[in-house]
């Protein structure tokens, strides 16, 4: 498990969505560990505040992807 989950504000919003693909996301990204942009940048950069929005792939969700449970 990826050790910021506590502070990441994506983990911290998302981490509860139902979808398949919201918990693939979390499964491959915070649970497997590697390949998150966002940790990069905890990691680099320290706590920073970075939008929920912005996704371990360091895309931004658009509303569609949003709107799924
Ligand atoms: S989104 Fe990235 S930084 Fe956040 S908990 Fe998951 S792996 Fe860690």
């Amino acid at each position: 498990m990826c050790k910021y989950v506590n502070s990441c504000s994506f983990f911290q919003e998302f981490a509860s969505r139902e979808s398949f693909i919201w918990k693939a996301m979390i499964k491959s990204y915070c649970d497997d560990g590697g390949g998150c942009v966002r940790r990069r940048s905890y990691e680099v950069e320290g706590s920073k505040d970075l939008p929920a929005k912005v996704l371990p792939s360091g895309a931004h969700a658009s509303k569609a992807f949003l709107a799924l449970p």
